[in-house]
């Protein structure tokens, strides 16, 4: 394979991408919740060429045991990226930003759930990166909340998350590798749609005020985008869980209606 080599501009003078994409558009998304059969919850995620699957095991017995919470079930999360994720072999030990991500995506997900129903528990989410091009950390919360969520676990909401960066001083949303390398900057972040609250904010590169205040603003739309795939989703896994019988359809349909209502999931907190 020939080395990367860095493009001439990141935008055309057409004002667009590398990839075609608007400065506000994300990559093309696909998401499919349940897909792991021996797992709780899982979901899978396709952001342009960054590839993710998430599995959740819990809330189950935490060992070891001196990690106890005594008020809230301890939310374990494992982001690894695969060998083959990436051109140059990903060495398969553990590397320091392997584990800051994994306590970053904790930390993101963490302010949507009811973990204080399951104290001294464990809620294990695995995360695995089939293939990066950048952007992992938001994907991977992106799919690691539908897992959540498709292993049941009580939350007020479902967490969206998108980088937004600059290239060539223009704000860009959802980056792609050679715009996260080769761009001035980026701000990942994840947030719970009803509220806006932002449960992840990261900034590489500098930006100025007016620069991160409109970065926020697009990032906020992005995700609420994002949490419209997201439950879209969830409905379609669903859907196909639903019984066969007419009736019992409908009648889950309607439950299905209120489920994924004013928020995504029914323990929805007011
Ligand atoms: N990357 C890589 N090898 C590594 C780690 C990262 O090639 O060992 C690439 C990968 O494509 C990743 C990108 O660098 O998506 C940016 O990594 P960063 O740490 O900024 O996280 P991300 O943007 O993926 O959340």
């Amino acid at each position: 394979m020939s080395p990367e080599t860095k493009p001439d501009f990141l935008i055309n003078p057409e004002g667009l991408r590398l990839d075609g994409r608007r400065p506000d558009e994300i990559r093309p998304t696909e998401l499919e919740v349940g897909i792991l059969k021996k797992a709780d919850g899982s979901a899978m995620i396709k952001q342009g060429n960054t590839h993710i699957l998430a599995a959740v095991y819990g809330p189950r017995e935490l060992h070891p045991r001196h990690l106890t919470l005594n008020d809230r079930a301890y939310l374990r999360c494992e982001y690894r990226m695969a060998t083959f994720s990436v051109p140059d072999r990903k060495r398969p030990a553990p590397s320091r930003r392997e584990r800051e991500i994994s306590m970053v995506i904790s930390n993101a997900l963490e302010p949507a759930l009811f973990l204080e129903e399951f104290p001294k528990a464990v809620v294990d989410v695995y995360i695995q990166v089939i293939q990066a091009d950048g952007g992992t950390r938001c994907a991977s919360i992106n799919a690691a909340s539908l897992a959540l969520a498709d292993a049941g676990i009580p939350m007020r909401s479902l967490v969206p998350a998108v980088a937004v960066g600059k290239a060539d001083d223009k704000l860009l949303v959802d980056l792609g590798d050679m715009e996260d390398k080769y761009g001035g900057g980026d701000i990942p972040m994840a947030i719970i749609p009803r509220t806006e609250e932002i449960t992840l904010l990261q900034q590489d590169g500098s930006f100025k005020k007016e620069e991160l205040i409109e970065a926020i603003r697009m990032g906020i739309n992005s995700c609420k985008y994002l949490h419209e795939l997201q439950k879209e989703a969830l409905k379609r896994a669903y859907a196909k869980r639903a019984p066969a019988e007419d009736d019992e359809e409908d009648e889950y349909e309607d439950d299905l209606e209120t489920d994924l209502g004013e928020s995504d999931l029914p323990e929805e907190e007011d």
